[in-house]
């Protein structure tokens, strides 16, 4: 069977779900082969065989982890030449798409960025089809590379996590990294402060706020903590600076699709159902009934969100109690 890479996203050997992602999508396409970069390689390995991968590729050369990511898309190369893989499959994350279009020129290959889905194409071998929902989510565009090996950057939530109950074996790959690729080296980085709250892109649950908290987030972090859930926000709230833009949910924020969304004091403007309409259940508190977000919802409030997320705070953590 024809061999998939899927490059691991981790931190620190805690391997990602958009990881689990790609291994499950890899698996329709071929043999899931996940190319690990850094320390850590053994606490992973068992997250890596739970979603599928038959093999893992460890790449421990401390030039990869001590610069930008020059000497990551150079080390992938390598593998693709030796394992001449089908397809590549990497996060849509900031560096992922960085590390992709690098690769795509080294290797000559076509590149497709942000798939919201990847299935196999026709015949044994045969490119890759993907999905990418483009004009703020107006159109569907279907694809696939003709040329060279393809590379897809694929969202997170694409796919759920499909467990498949592998031992994955560890081949321990040896990479050069030439002077040209070390050129930005990383002399400091610092993990997010760390709110207790899922990462945004990963929670089941997610509870936003847009203009109408008027600033007062209060309410919409209560209410999620009460959920065990993360905190979102509209682009409105963040240019307003009431909430940081790393969690911005849109066209140019994050794209979520978690089991339920609660926006709440938020429009429904389609750069932000850009980010949030695959969610599966949608939930909105708004005061004007008229809000086109109520055009999107499976339920919906009309109320003040000052009034409604307290009670509901209060009612949810009395049912837990
Ligand atoms: P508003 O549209 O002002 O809506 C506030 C809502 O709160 C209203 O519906 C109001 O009825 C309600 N409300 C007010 N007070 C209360 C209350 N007390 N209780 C209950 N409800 C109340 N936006 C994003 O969110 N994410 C993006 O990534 C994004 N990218 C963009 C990219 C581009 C190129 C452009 C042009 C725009 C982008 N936008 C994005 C902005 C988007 O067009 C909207 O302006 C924005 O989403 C509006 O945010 P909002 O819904 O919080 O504010």
């Amino acid at each position: 069977m024809s061999n998939v890479l899927v490059l691991v996203d981790h931190a620190g050997g805690k391997v990602r779900k958009t990881t689990a992602e790609l291994l499950t999508i890899a698996r329709r396409l071929g043999e899931p082969v996940a190319v690990y970069i850094g320390d850590g390689v053994q606490d992973a390995l068992p997250a890596l065989g739970q979603y599928g991968a038959t093999k893992v590729i460890a790449l421990t050369n401390p030039d990869l982890t001590q610069f930008l990511v020059a000497p990551k898309a150079e080390a992938l190369q390598q593998v693709a030449a030796k394992l001449e893989p089908t397809a590549i499959l990497i996060s849509s994350n900031a560096e992922g798409k960085e590390i992709a279009a690098r690769l795509a020129v080294k290797l000559d290959s076509g590149l497709i960025t942000d798939a919201v889905d990847v299935q196999a194409g026709d015949g044994a071998g045969g490119s890759p089809v993907t999905t990418q929902s483009v004009f703020a989510g107006n159109y569907t565009v279907q694809a696939k590379i003709t040329h060279g090996t393809p590379i897809i950057t694929v969202k997170p939530n694409a796919a759920s996590p499909e467990a498949a109950e592998t031992t994955p074996e560890v081949e321990e790959f040896d990479v050069s990294v030439s002077d040209a690729a070390k050129t930005a080296r990383i002399t400091d980085s610092k993990p997010r402060e760390a709110t207790g709250r899922p990462e945004l892109t990963e929670a089941a649950i997610i509870v936003s706020g847009g203009r109408g908290t008027g600033g007062d987030f209060g309410p919409v972090e209560a209410f999620a903590d009460s959920l065990g859930a993360a905190v979102g926000a509209s682009r409105a709230a963040v240019d307003s600076g009431w909430y940081p833009h790393a969690y911005q949910v849109g066209q140019t924020g994050k794209t979520v699709s978690p089991q339920l969304y609660v926006a709440a004091g938020i429009s429904g403007a389609i750069q932000h159902r850009a980010g949030m309409q695959t969610s599966k259940t949608i939930v909105a508190i708004n005061k004007d009934e008229e809000a086109p977000i109520f055009e999107l919802v499976d339920f919906g409030v009309v109320g003040d969100l000052h009034k409604v997320l307290p009670a509901a705070t209060e009612e949810v953590t009395k049912r837990k109690s």
